[in-house]
């Protein structure tokens, strides 16, 4: 075998279903940037356009693209990472909505859908409190009326309001989803009619009702990535989509050597940390981590060209990708983006 990610686009669908049907009445947006969390965005998006998921979570206007590219007309692809006049004018030309939470990126959009000819999509973004480009609670009455008024001239159509929390602790996102909730009220008193109202990523979206609205943003459950301190993954109903297979390239005495080091996105920082890994006598110490190649304590028999699972489904002990990611005080989104392009993604289920 050669070293690869292993993507169970079956485990993909059932995930979504046990989503959808967690938070519904709310719709699911799957969240697709940074290539699908790692896991190939176009697979990743097929699938869950044919699961029947209608919107898309692309973070930037260039994966919003890809998006549309590999699901077709129809499903709504949202993208609030845009930065100049040329990405609005590719978003308008892939049909996106986008998120828009700048005041001059607003005069600027209505710019660019009047040179287009069209109606652009977009959802307000408030400042809760994460201070990640929204609008500021001082400058959202303003805001919105401008944004009133671009929709009376038929430049814009506000669709949504929108923000983002950080779900570090249920006190603070108390105190968003207050501002949250204010800024809405503020819309609608403008004029506005926004139909989806969108705040909670994973976490809350399972944990708290209240954060649901119309719309979550969901990525990291959808892959079945738990979050780290946070429940199970068997608690959430949820199995990881991938395992992460090492080549056995030698076998040095008491040390095996697999084809996966830092420079393919294993974190050194994990060597002395206490990792297992899945070998096929059973779990194993993973004992350093180096650029290209890491080592592993031997097992009977171990040999060139045997498997070892990094983590993933069918590891001895079940090792997920949060589970290294908590030893080195990070999150288990981290550890599956960080996986090198260069290593192949194989799929089952398509
Ligand atoms: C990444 C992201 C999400 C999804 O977060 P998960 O915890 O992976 O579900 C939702 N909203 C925004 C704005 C994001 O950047």
């Amino acid at each position: 075998m050669t070293t690869r990610m292993h993507v169970d686009l079956d485990a993909l669908r059932t995930n979504i279903a046990r989503v959808r049907e967690t938070v519904a009445p709310a719709q699911l947006m799957i969240v697709v940037k940074d290539d699908a969390y790692g896991h190939g965005l176009e697979a990743v998006a097929r699938t869950a356009a044919t699961a029947g998921v209608t919107w898309f979570g692309a973070f930037d206007v260039r994966t919003g693209s890809a998006v549309r590219a590999a699901v077709g007309p129809v499903p709504r692809i949202f993208a609030w990472i845009a930065a100049s006049r040329s990405e609005l004018d590719e978003a308008i030309a892939a049909d996106l909505d986008l998120g828009i939470g700048d005041s001059d990126l607003l005069e600027e959009l209505a710019v660019a859908a009047q040179h287009a000819a069209v109606v652009a999509r977009v959802h307000l973004k408030i400042d809760t409190g994460l201070h990640r480009n929204g609008v500021r609670p001082e400058h959202w009455s303003a805001f919105v009326d401008r944004a009133a008024a671009l929709e009376t001239g038929g430049l814009i159509e506000v669709v949504g309001v929108w923000s983002h929390i950080a779900e570090a602790s249920d006190a603070e996102d108390d105190e968003a989803r207050v501002a949250f909730e204010h800024a809405v009220a503020v819309a609608r008193a403008a004029g506005l009619r926004p139909r989806v109202r969108h705040l909670a990523a994973s976490a809350a979206s399972f944990a708290r009702p209240e954060f649901r609205y119309d719309m979550v943003r969901v990525g990291a459950f959808c892959y079945g990535i738990r979050s780290a301190g946070g429940p199970s993954a068997s608690d959430l109903g949820v199995t990881p989509i991938a395992r992460l297979d090492a080549a056995v390239t030698a076998v040095r005495g008491d040390d095996v050597h697999i084809a996966l080091g830092g420079l393919q996105g294993l974190p050194t920082a994990l060597r002395g940390r206490g990792a297992v890994v899945g070998t096929p006598a059973g779990a194993r110490e993973l004992r350093l981590v180096g650029l290209h190649e890491s080592i592993v304590a031997s097992w009977p028999g171990a040999q060139n060209g045997d498997a070892v699972t990094v983590y993933g489904p069918g590891v001895a002990g079940e090792v997920s990708a949060t589970d290294l990611a908590e030893l080195i005080g990070t999150i288990g989104e981290e550890i599956a983006v960080r996986v090198s392009p260069l290593i192949p993604r194989t799929y089952a289920g398509e």
